[in-house]
């Protein structure tokens, strides 16, 4: 089993890797979470979700819908979130990089970005993680893991989101019940030798808090319901066959289908709660944000990095 998950980490990490060399002021986010996904693909994984990319004060779960035509721009703060599984065995990563070498500054709402201060916030949200790492062990605290994050950040003269979190992994479920904090929380859940972790920091100079936007691009399945349309119940099918509980893109089902009816489709989906949407989050203030993130397995020891 370890070397599945090492297998998913180490294609996680040429990917990533890639992709940090690819990326450049002018690409679409459509060619990029293409290329990621296919690369995956290429290595013998498949996608675990779908490549999120995420800019400046969204700080997660935007995908390109299809024919999106969003570029990069220069001084953006881009979060590139990957994930892949092998036979359901997940590898999540995330890094964040700032596109083109321009002087700045950089806007976004009330708020100005110097290209010292992203890259202070991408510094922050890697060290932030090592942080976290090094408290890794069995028996540490959820809790504590937490309050060593924050405290970090805070040193640096910055705020963690609070209300996002890492999460622990089980075969082809991404989200399996653990959270783990990157604030201080009263949480003395022990973790266990075995536990399969994912550890997000998210770093940022405004609130701290995410919120909802309207947009919905990824899905996961729920469970089964009784539905009125055909359309609804073959596509719940094959939501099921193709993905389980793995969180999908709207994108990937339009590859084969009418548009028409597969949006009449997905809002019957949502609306008998079949499927559950993820709203795109946007830092609540507008502030930008940083992200990085691992996936490590709890070793007797302390752990081991399988996208490093
Ligand atoms: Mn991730
Ligand atoms: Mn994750």
């Amino acid at each position: 089993m370890i070397d599945i998950y090492q297998k998913a980490g180490k294609i996680v990490k040429e990917v990533r890797e890639l992709a940090v060399n690819e990326v450049h002021e002018g690409m679409k986010v459509l060619t990029l979470v293409n290329l990621i996904e296919s690369e995956i693909k290429k290595r013998g994984a498949l996608p675990a979700f779908p490549c999120n990319i995420s800019i400046n004060e969204v700080t997660a779960h935007y995908t390109s819908p299809k024919g999106d035509s969003s570029i990069l721009k220069e001084g953006d703060l881009v979060k590139i979130d990957l994930g892949a599984h092998v036979e359901g065995f997940i590898a999540d990563s995330a890094i964040s990089v700032m596109i083109g070498s321009g002087e700045g500054p950089y806007q976004s709402g009330d708020k100005t970005y110097t290209p010292e201060k992203q890259l202070k916030m991408i510094e922050t949200a890697n060290s932030a993680l090592e942080v976290a790492i090094n408290n890794i062990r069995p028996g540490s605290q959820l809790g504590e893991i937490g309050a060593a994050v924050e405290e970090y950040i805070n040193s640096q003269g910055l705020l963690p989101v609070a209300n996002l979190t890492g999460h622990s992994m089980s075969r082809w479920i991404l989200h399996s019940g653990l959270s783990i904090p990157n604030v201080k929380e009263n949480n003395k859940h022990e973790l266990e030798e075995g536990d399969v972790l994912a550890i997000e920091p998210f770093v940022t100079d405004g609130v701290g808090i995410v919120g909802d936007m309207k947009d919905t691009f990824i899905f996961r399945f729920l469970r089964d319901r009784p539905l009125r349309l055909v359309e609804a119940r073959k596509l719940l099918n094959i939501i099921k066959t193709d993905y389980k509980n793995l969180p999908f893109a709207q994108r990937w089902l339009e590859e084969s289908s009418n548009i028409r009816k597969l949006n009449l489709a997905m809002r019957q989906l949502i609306s008998s709660r079949a499927i559950y949407p993820y709203h795109v989050l946007r830092e609540k203030s507008g502030a930008r944000v940083a992200q990085a993130e691992h996936t490590v397995i709890v070793e007797s020891d302390g752990c081991t990095v399988i996208t490093e």
